[in-house]
């Protein structure tokens, strides 16, 4: 008995359940009114919006396609699925082909309900007098409070009433657009929450890398060779810090670069008998210097630092690699001398077949020289603008849109 009465309530739920599913529309698959009637403006299939919205919207689309040749059109679906609204308004728009393929003045008004977003459409020719930042407000005045309330007739006739006038009395645009402010109250507080985050995490990074430099520094202060090296190791990651978080940034790597050059010159004694060394001039330690190091030296890969005691003459050779070089180690030889010489096209990529390329690396010491090939992609042909748009015979134009508009959601 309990197992029939579980059976009964789930039916039930199921029945309820299932006038509830909206249909999922395509661009395909959204009735074209202006096809089928020239004086419709609004494709409505699940009639959100009351009769005598529709029809004031109507003649208000009308009077504007009279008055300035400006082609609109207002959708408002149940539902597309997942497919993301902006996409699918463009590609709306161009199916539709809406506006005059001469002036691209088309203008798309499209909400769906279950996702709770609309999105305003302009073609090119409207871009000007019909700016996205008026289409945001448009959005954010007429629609979002009125569909937060169901008023879905009120919201969107207001909305259209409102972008007519706009654009049937251009002065009105210039005023708006020097009255809206560049950026709102939201904006304005998203903007401030950003740059506290910024300068947050600065101070925390730069306290950190200040901390991380005093530890190295501290750790080999009685070795300022390791001590060089360890600061060398890190210095790209502080230069790094330095360009995203200036003035402390710049603070700990002019600081880094201050310790590594005292590291550098610190006198030095020498490990045999203790006596104070000196360092060699640039010049003079090239005889104590092996082929390989000298030819490192010479193209600045690596910089050598020669110290000879005072008592002994016993010489150390002291290596200072250059972390901003082009060259990297010689799988033969081993030098620091190894570098791309040439990258060029063997065969070029076409929309049909990939291409052929191929990389050179040579070794300024031991001269190995090392081809490596790499593929070129074919070269992608951009997709033609669906079908040409307007292709609906009786329809709109076949104008164009470059993605101009607004997206809100209420
Ligand atoms: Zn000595
Ligand atoms: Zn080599």
């Amino acid at each position: 008995m309990k197992r029939v009465f579980c059976y009964t309530i789930a039916l039930f739920m199921l029945l309820v359940a299932l006038p509830l599913q909206a249909i999922e529309y395509t661009v395909e698959s959204v009735p074209n009114v202006q096809v089928a009637d020239r004086t419709q403006y609004v494709s409505d299939p699940d009639g959100y919006i009351d009769s005598a919205s529709r029809t004031h919207i109507n003649t208000l689309l009308a009077q504007l396609r009279d008055s300035n040749s400006v082609e609109a059109a207002v959708v408002i679906l149940p539902s597309i699925g997942y497919e993301d609204i902006d996409n699918f308004a463009t590609e709306l728009f161009t199916h539709w082909g809406i506006g005059k393929a001469s002036n691209d003045n088309g203008l798309l008004f499209i909400a769906v309900m279950d996702q709770r977003q609309i999105v305003i459409r302009t073609g090119y020719g409207l871009e000007g007098v019909l700016p996205d930042i008026l289409c945001s407000r448009i959005i954010r005045q007429y629609i979002t409070p009125a569909f937060r309330e169901g008023a879905y007739g009120k919201g969107m006739s207001d909305a259209v009433e409102h972008t007519l006038h706009i654009i049937m009395t251009p002065e009105a645009s210039a005023e708006l657009m020097a009255e809206e402010p560049l950026f709102d109250e939201e904006d304005k507080a998203i903007l401030l929450s950003m740059l506290y985050t910024y300068l947050i995490l600065s101070v925390i990074i730069s306290l950190l890398l200040t901390i991380r430099i005093n530890r190295t520094i501290r750790q080999h202060g009685n070795a300022p060779y390791e001590c060089y090296k360890e600061l060398n190791s890190n210095n790209i990651t502080i230069l790094v810090v330095a360009i995203f978080f200036p003035v402390w940034g710049w603070i700990n790597y002019m600081w880094c670069r201050r310790v590594m050059k005292q590291m550098r010159n610190k006198p030095r004694t020498c490990e045999k008998c203790g006596t104070a060394m000196h360092r060699l001039s640039e010049v003079d330690d090239n005889q104590y210097l092996t082929g390989k190091e000298d030819a490192e030296e010479r193209i600045g890969s690596v910089d050598y630092d020669v110290w000879m005691c005072n008592n002994c003459n016993n010489t150390e050779v002291f290596r200072f690699d250059n972390i901003y070089t082009e060259y990297s180690e010689c799988p033969h030889c081993h030098a620091k001398t190894f570098s791309m010489t040439r990258d060029h096209i063997i065969l070029p990529a076409t929309t049909i077949s990939p291409g052929k390329g191929e990389k050179v690396y040579t070794c300024q010491y031991c001269h190995l020289r090392k081809s490596i090939p790499y593929i070129i992609p074919i070269i992608a042909v951009p997709k033609s603008g669906g079908n040409g748009g307007g292709s609906f015979g009786g329809g709109f134009g076949g104008g164009m849109t470059g993605g101009g508009g607004a997206r809100g959601g209420w």
